[in-house]
């Protein structure tokens, strides 16, 4: 071995012993774009009062994983996979909301991306309508994050929103999940009485507010429209106000969930933000 050679095989062991000395960067490292729905809603004067009134419009439906240094976290889980299956889709008991289809199971995006079910450590769910938390089950050990408020309101019948045995960490307002900033679940009440959204704070894009349904499109955003449905129209509006706070204050995006023209302007997985 010549004297350059070998010079240059030392260096380069030492930038190898380097790069593995370098610790795995703590927090978000990034953030993946599920389809997890798309529908057509009857009528969207059911989400806007007076506004609109027998208008159609088209609805998606999202789902978000993040990779954290310390593990994979869902927020939000959409319709469930089996509507993937049903030719005409999933219609509503009320023509005037959404029929929803499933263009893509949850699970084949998972495996697209290599991330197994089990992978997933931690999850939340912005709140217990049916269209967020279609697949929870898919994830019976990962520990979910979620409003006592929400998790404690009676079903249909009295019916418990989540299976007994499903881990879970009962929150009273807003949560960081890992400690570091990087992922917290801010209390949002009104749509539902436990609803939730979430700040994650990734590494190049800077901090995203996930909306949940604190409000479903960038119209109802702007003209602070609250369904008709919220279980209270003060709790939305003071949740609206929480996320404006929040959003001017860290210079953060809002993803709006349900909002079709966003969505469509952002990227999908398997590319993701970072
Ligand atoms: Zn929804």
């Amino acid at each position: 071995m010549n004297r350059a050679v070998g010079l240059a095989a030392v260096l380069s062991l030492a930038a190898i012993g380097l790069m593995k000395a370098e610790p795995a960067k703590a927090g978000v490292e990034k953030l993946y774009i599920l389809n997890c729905g798309e529908g057509t809603a009857g009528d969207i004067s059911r989400w806007s009062p007076g506004v609109n009134e027998g208008k159609s419009m088209d609805f998606v439906d999202n789902c978000y994983l993040i990779k954290h240094s310390q593990g994979w976290f869902l927020w939000d889980t959409g319709i469930p996979d089996a509507v993937a299956d049903m030719a005409n889709g999933l219609a509503p008991a009320d023509p005037r909301s959404v029929t929803w289809h499933r263009p893509k199971k949850l699970a084949a995006q998972l495996e697209q991306l290599g991330v197994k079910p089990s992978d997933v450590k931690a999850m939340a769910v912005s709140h217990t309508h049916p269209d967020h938390i279609g697949n929870v089950e898919m994830f019976p050990n990962a520990m979910l994050y979620v409003q006592k408020a929400e998790y404690e309101w009676p079903g249909a019948n009295g019916a418990p929103r989540f299976k007994a045995e499903h881990p879970v960490t009962r929150l009273e307002g807003d949560h960081d999940v890992f400690g570091d900033g990087s992922i917290v679940v801010l209390s949002t009440p009104g749509h539902t009485p436990g609803h939730q959204s979430l700040l994650v704070k990734l590494p190049k894009t800077g901090e995203v507010i996930l909306s949940g349904d604190a409000v479903h499109f960038k119209a109802n955003w702007d003209n602070r429209g609250v369904p008709a449905n919220n279980v209270s129209k003060e709790q939305t509006l003071a949740s609206m106000q929480k996320i404006a706070d929040r959003l001017s204050k860290d210079h953060a995006q809002l993803w709006i969930n349900h909002d079709k023209a966003q969505r469509d302007s952002l990227k999908m997985s398997p590319e993701f933000y970072d």
